[in-house]
């Protein structure tokens, strides 16, 4: 039984008030809210077990090498990927993205050659991208989403041809919600001898997620917007493609040996992961992995199913707001416009006079917006902690916005 009111009370902050109002928070698209459980474990981590990690033979030390070392498992547990070995800890997805156009992409390919991205891309996995068309000569290939904001898996597999080297894609679109086939898209990449990079920063907060079924090479994720804190993330990558990459980053802890005229590299999963790493980042990341397993994904996605239809039906109730891509399976995630002449800004500060938080700007896909002809939307993205009273309270503000900018 999913008990939202109990999960409430595992999130220290749910319970203050914003501008005298208790907090409604539906800004989870961008990070969400962390459980006392993750909370507890940082600060536990930094007064009774922190030291530094892989380095030490001291008692600290090895505390704090085992625990991190653990959430290698604990991730690879979450995505339902075979081995640990296959994970490597990132600040989030960005820097896994980033890993991959550096270590993977930029050696191997070569002017002309083409990524087949969607409109659907957050910035995070555009600009990496351009760095390559930039500096190498690649070549971008976009495919535009459908009128309701789906993607149509069957035109990402048209997209590639006998040029295109890599398929770029969102599990799920942080501006629409959009749920994307992505196990479809690797099957015919696949049959094309095309590898499938995974945006999973938004698919895989909101529903179960299966590697070895979704059949991807690459698989991002982001640590805060899991409900663990920021600074924390890792990247699956497949053991052919690991095989395929060059180191990113070059330092401490990612070599077998130095010398003056030459380098050897760790094995990887260590061979990209250069540094001192976020090591209590990557603690808490894990507790709130265990702490979403232990809830049960398939139940968070029931959970949050459920808030999205109430949600919809409320908001296409409002015959003056706009949504922007509203299909069927998508995640409780809704950008919308206002008639008249409200900014997002606007309605995002008289939201924030009632508590309420969103989003609102660009959400970081310029080219999505400009395909919707808009330079801003307002945002609400929910998260497993919220409630139908948070709709009712959203949708009020919203009847304020009418009145005050209509
Ligand atoms: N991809 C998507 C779909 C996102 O929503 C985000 C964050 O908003 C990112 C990538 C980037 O994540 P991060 O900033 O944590 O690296």
């Amino acid at each position: 039984m999913y008990d939202v009111a109990k999960i409430r009370d595992d999130f220290p902050i749910l319970s203050r008030k914003v501008n005298g109002k208790p907090l409604v928070y539906l800004d989870n698209g961008a990070s969400a809210q962390k459980p006392r459980v993750v909370i507890d474990a940082m600060n536990k981590a930094y007064e009774e077990e922190y030291a530094n990690v892989h380095r030490g033979l001291h008692f600290l030390s090895t505390i704090a090498t085992e625990k991190y070392e653990a959430v290698r498992g604990i991730v690879a547990r979450f995505l339902g990927a075979p081995d640990p070995e296959e994970i490597v800890f990132t600040t989030g997805t960005t820097e896994g993205i980033n890993l991959v156009s550096y270590g993977w992409a930029a050696p191997r390919l070569q002017a002309g050659d083409e990524i087949v991205l969607s409109l659907l891309e957050h910035h995070a996995n555009i600009v990496p991208w351009h760095f390559l068309r930039e500096r190498q000569g690649v070549v971008l290939k976009w495919v535009e989403p459908e009128a309701d904001g789906a993607l149509d898996p069957g035109k990402v597999i048209d997209a590639i041809g006998p040029k295109s080297k890599l398929v770029a894609v969102t599990h799920m679109s942080n501006v629409t919600g959009t749920l994307v086939d992505v196990a479809a898209i690797c099957r015919g990449a696949r049959a094309k001898g095309v590898p499938v990079l995974v945006d999973g920063s938004q698919g895989s907060v909101h529903r179960p997620v299966s590697i070895a079924e979704i059949g991807c090479d690459f698989y991002a994720i982001t640590g805060h917007k899991l409900y663990g804190p920021s600074g924390s993330g890792a990247i699956w990558i497949s053991k052919d493609r690991m095989r395929e990459m060059r180191p990113f980053m070059g330092g401490g802890d990612m070599i077998r040996e130095v010398h003056r005229d030459s380098v050897t590299y760790a094995d990887p999963p260590m061979k990209f992961e250069a540094g001192t790493p976020g090591i209590v980042q990557q603690i808490g990341m894990g507790v709130a992995l265990e702490y979403l397993m232990a809830l049960g994904m398939e139940n968070v996605a029931g959970h949050e199913a459920a808030l999205r239809d109430y949600a919809r039906q409320r908001l296409r109730g409002l015959n003056w707001l706009n949504l922007q891509g509203d299909a069927p399976g998508k995640g409780a995630i809704f950008s919308f416009t206002l008639d008249g002449p409200a900014h997002a800004h606007d309605i995002s500060t008289v939201l924030d006079q009632r508590g309420i938080a969103v989003r609102a700007g660009t959400h970081c896909a310029m080219p999505l917006l400009a395909h919707y002809g808009l330079t801003a939307t307002c945002r609400a993205s929910f998260g497993l902690y919220n409630t139908e009273a948070e709709v009712d309270a959203l949708i009020s503000g919203l009847e304020l916005c009418h009145e005050l900018f209509a």
